[in-house]
């Protein structure tokens, strides 16, 4: 009977993320910022020349998954990148967008921060990711939902 290997376990997702094996070394990438807790590279399929993408270290599908350091972290890394970018680039501003979950379209069920450089003319913003309006409530009756969301 042959031996058995020894059991490992991989979290839910990890043996085939991209962005874990980006940062495993397994696939290669244009890595422009890591630390311990961010990695950040180039994306393949750039909507703008320098759109960079800014990932945990650590395998997690959402941001509500992080915790709070790894969030600001994040966010810190994405924030100086955007100024290198903007200088390196010469991109006059940028915008920052986490596709949060499968509805908002998210691809890679690994957290990751776009930084999109802008030049100017391209148009669209991040109020106009939306294609679609839904109807409009009234808007006290949206913030009491959320808010007793936040009493929670
Ligand atoms: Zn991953």
């Amino acid at each position: 009977m042959p031996a058995q290997a020894p059991a490992v376990t991989v979290p839910h997702g990890m043996e085939t993320c991209p962005f874990c094996r980006i940062r495993e070394g397994t696939l290669p990438a244009h890595v422009l910022y890591q630390d311990e807790e961010v990695l950040a590279f180039l994306d393949i399929y750039p909507c703008a020349q320098g759109h960079t993408l800014v990932v945990p270290r650590r395998h997690a599908a959402s941001l509500a998954e992080c915790p709070p350091a790894t969030v600001a972290a994040l966010f810190h890394a994405a924030v100086r990148l955007a100024g290198a970018i903007q200088e390196g680039l010469g991109a006059p501003g940028f915008n920052l967008g986490v596709n949060d979950g499968r509805a908002a379209g998210q691809e890679v069920p690994h957290v990751h921060v776009h930084v999109i450089p802008r030049y100017g003319g391209e148009g669209g913003g991040v109020q106009r990711v939306v294609k679609t309006r839904g109807p409009v409530q009234p808007l006290a009756e949206t913030a009491a939902k959320i808010l007793a969301a936040l009493r929670r």
